[in-house]
């Protein structure tokens, strides 16, 4: 009993970084790496995570065992497995998220890039403490790879002018850093972690590296996040990664359990389109165990209960109108059901707005998360909303968009993200549709509108 309350979680990581700086590539390495590296049963199956058991991270950074010290307490990492801003706002927790701890990956010959920066805000607007991979040091002319998955033995063989560069690298980055208010360092030259955002030059491509990202994944988490990480033997609480439909099965969600032990027909209560859903949880759903993670994960097998953290489909009955970024919860009884219907009716009304005296544009989006992160970055730029809310576009939102036309012209917008008009809603050619698949474009575009109207 005592045991089990004082048991570790894995931490849950996830990878942010702008286009081509090599987050999918990483991430593949990884999850390549412990693959090869773990014994046979050892590995646990996800949905929308990869776990890396903490025996895989004590055989990737045997050659740190004489630096790098560390007893590892934690059961090992879970990466989510797709990389970008778009499922990370769906990652939500009240007023913060769900991953504990984020890497942002950025190609330290190309240095900080547009969506560098917008991930940091993102990072630092949920308080999710992070560290710098600075990948592709392959790239680094006269670099040499080494075969190992350390850095420090691999600069050892590397030439005195090679690692210079590599400083220097680490150097801009570390300025880049020092601009956005972050004390940063290369990892080895860190006293105090709290203060100090370590820099882990790495190649996704050759695997250099890999050893001092995972162990100082594993030591930071364990070492200033143990409350946080503490497991709760209690009844399962998680967020909803994304809403699918399973060929003859039906409406599906992929979730994140984050805290406490989810079981088989336990009552869940999540976020709807139409409000908050109640229902009972038919089958748990994980991958079947396979050798290469690579291969598509596409068979499914049912397990009865799944402890935190993990990644696991959930088949029940109502879920085609549930909704990407919402709360899960297990309720225990009828005031449970009740309590928890409160909660989330109240975090989906904090994300929605609607203002009728203000002349702003329409924002409609598919997930509680994309419409929170896409609200919070029209807010940074200023730009006025009078609607904000998930779904298909209405005839509703077209009488709102037209409102705000009379008034100011600019802002005769409707912006969808990932969602379309309901069937038969024409849009007048008077508004602007604004569509995008990634948030940061719809931000763009709209910017852009604006300013062509007002010239
Ligand atoms: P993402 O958009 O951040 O997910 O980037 P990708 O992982 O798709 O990588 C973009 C490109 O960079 C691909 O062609 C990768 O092969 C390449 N790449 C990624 N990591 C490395 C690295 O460490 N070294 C080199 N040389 N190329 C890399
Ligand atoms: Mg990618």
């Amino acid at each position: 009993q005592q045991l089990q309350s004082r048991r570790l979680r894995q931490p849950i990581v996830v990878v942010l970084g702008h286009v081509d700086h090599g987050k999918t590539t990483l991430l593949d390495k990884i999850r390549g790496t412990a693959v090869v590296k773990k014994e046979p049963g050892e590995m646990t199956q996800e949905v929308g995570a990869s776990f890396v058991p903490t025996s895989v991270i004590e055989k990737i950074a045997e050659p740190l065992k004489k630096t790098f010290p560390i007893k590892l307490e934690i059961p090992g990492l879970l990466f989510i497995d797709t990389p970008g801003h778009e499922l990370f706002s769906n990652l939500r927790r009240r007023g913060g998220s769900v991953a504990d701890i984020a890497i942002l990956v950025v190609d330290i010959v190309e240095g900080f890039q547009k969506q560098t920066y917008e991930s940091l805000e993102i990072l630092r607007s949920r308080k999710v403490p992070f560290l710098v991979a600075a990948n592709k040091i392959d790239r680094i002319p006269g670099w040499k790879p080494i075969d190992t998955y350390s850095l420090l033995e691999s600069i050892k063989s590397q030439r005195k002018d090679v690692q210079t560069q590599l400083d220097n690298y680490v150097y801009r980055l570390v300025g880049q850093l020092a601009e956005l208010g972050f004390n940063a360092d290369r990892f080895d030259r860190i006293r105090d972690f709290t203060k100090t955002v370590a820099i882990v030059p790495v190649s996704a491509k050759t695997g250099e590296g890999i050893a001092e990202l995972l162990a100082l994944l594993a030591g930071l988490t364990q070492n200033y996040m143990k409350t946080k990480l503490r497991f709760a033997e209690g009844p399962a609480k998680g967020v909803i990664l994304e809403v699918k439909e399973l060929q003859g099965l039906g409406y599906t969600i992929d979730v994140i359990i984050y805290d406490g032990i989810l079981k088989k027909n336990d009552t869940i209560i999540i976020g709807g389109l139409n409000g908050p859903i109640v229902t009972k949880v038919r089958s748990i759903l994980v991958p079947k165990p396979l050798q290469d993670i690579k291969v598509v994960k596409t068979d499914l097998t049912q397990i009865d209960e799944v402890y935190a953290a993990a990644g696991v489909k959930i088949y029940a009955p109502e879920l085609e109108n549930a909704l990407a970024g919402s709360p899960l919860f297990v309720a225990e009884n009828e005031q449970q059901v009740e309590e928890y219907k409160k909660i989330i009716q109240e975090e989906i009304a904090s994300v929605k707005y609607y203002n009728a005296n203000i002349a702003g544009i329409v924002v409609k989006a598919d997930s509680l998360g994309s419409l929170e992160a896409i609200v919070e970055g029209l807010k940074q730029k200023n730009i006025p909303i009078r609607l904000a809310d998930i779904g298909p576009i209405t005839k509703k939102d077209i009488t709102e968009a037209e409102l705000t036309l009379q008034e100011a012209k600019e802002y005769g917008i409707i912006a969808a993200f990932r969602v379309k008009p309901l069937q038969g809603i024409e849009i007048p050619n008077s508004i602007k549709l604004i569509y995008s698949e990634i948030i940061y474009q719809l931000i763009d575009d709209i910017e852009k509108y604006i300013t062509e109207v007002r010239e």
